[in-house]
């Protein structure tokens, strides 16, 4: 299509999303609606070093924008989520997936690239994402939770992220729900992410070789520290016993953290996101509330807010990239 947009005030209104994972790359052009124009994705095979990474990122940007038929300088901003504590100025202070430590993500890009480049942490950028673009529209406050691996967190109140002076804050998966518990790695213990995520679960099969042997994970190839979410569907949708125990403990747990947020922040709205949810959020939100109601204090504050399922699957960082672009394009604009 020809993009002969016109740039009221100097504003352009197409804007590119970038999601940096640790094994691949996902970049879509979108309208400032959150219409998507193209997607081009990339995988790092295992080259994560940062200014590689950058430049894997600008052709992955030149492959979207020939996708939508514009060339790089039509877009107004680039967001970026990257799985990093990130600073205000764009630096990514540490990632551990990639092997990063206070690198300038924004500031290398925008050289690269000439345009106004905005980078955050992947979870609040995602849960941006949906609070713009997916299940949480319509909402003021909202608090993302991701279920996969790790479990991340991202806070969104009237349009802000929070992402505290230490740039740490919304890391939900770290909240304690069991003092001296499961070990998350690191010598913390006791958190979110070693009860509800699928390092968390991976420890309790481990823990568990007995059983996994009489279960239907034993028909499986599995990296029992890690069961992919779609086996875990799978085994948990035909009554395997031990998975059952294991997600619906996790769920468990997961209404639990979900208490917390809602006794600390009282936010409108709860996503719940990532692989595990994608492959069984619809057994584990029964659970879930369930959880959170019997935990949050006071019990009526409950019913103020809403716990639903993410709508943006894949897309959710890179569209939530999306809306973070716009806020430099609309600064203070949803
Ligand atoms: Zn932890």
């Amino acid at each position: 299509m020809g993009v002969k947009k016109k740039s009221g005030k100097g504003r352009k209104r197409l804007l590119a999303g970038v999601d940096i994972g640790g094994t691949k790359l996902h970049v879509i052009v979108a309208r400032a609606d959150g219409t998507v124009l193209s997607r081009a994705r990339s995988k790092l095979k295992g080259e994560t070093a940062f200014v590689p990474v950058m430049k894997r990122v600008v052709a992955c940007l030149e492959k979207a924008c020939a996708g939508a038929d514009v060339r790089l300088r039509d877009l107004g901003a680039v967001g970026v989520g990257a799985p990093s504590a990130v600073r205000a100025d764009g630096v990514a202070v540490n990632a551990p997936n990639m092997g990063w430590r206070n690198v300038p993500v924004a500031r290398k890009l925008a050289s690269l690239t000439r345009r106004p480049v905005v980078v955050g942490n992947d979870c609040d950028v995602g849960t941006l994402g949906e609070y713009v673009f997916g299940a949480g529209r319509g909402s003021e406050s909202l608090v993302g939770l991701f279920v996969g691996t790790g479990l991340g967190g991202g806070i969104v109140h009237h349009g802000q992220l929070i992402s505290g002076e230490n740039h740490l804050a919304a890391e939900l998966g770290h909240m304690i729900v069991s003092v001296d518990g499961r070990e998350c790695g690191g010598g913390h213990r006791g958190c979110l992410e070693a009860y509800a995520s699928k390092s968390g679960m991976g420890r309790r099969f481990q823990r568990e070789k007995a059983r996994v042997k009489r279960s239907l994970l034993a028909r499986e190839d599995v990296d029992l520290a890690n069961v992919r979410s779609g086996v875990l569907s799978r085994a948990y949708r035909a009554g395997d016993e031990l998975v059952r125990e294991v997600v619906d403990e996790a769920a468990r747990y997961l209404g639990v953290g979900v208490a917390n947020v809602i006794t600390c922040l009282g936010p409108d709205t709860i996503v719940l996101g990532g692989g595990v949810i994608e492959a069984l959020g619809k057994e584990m939100l029964p659970t879930v509330r369930a959880a959170a109601k019997v935990h949050v204090f006071p019990p009526p504050s409950f019913r103020d807010t809403r716990i639903v399922l993410a709508r943006l699957g894949d897309d959710a960082v890179a569209l939530g990239a999306v809306a973070y672009a716009l806020q430099v394009v609309k600064p203070g604009k949803r």
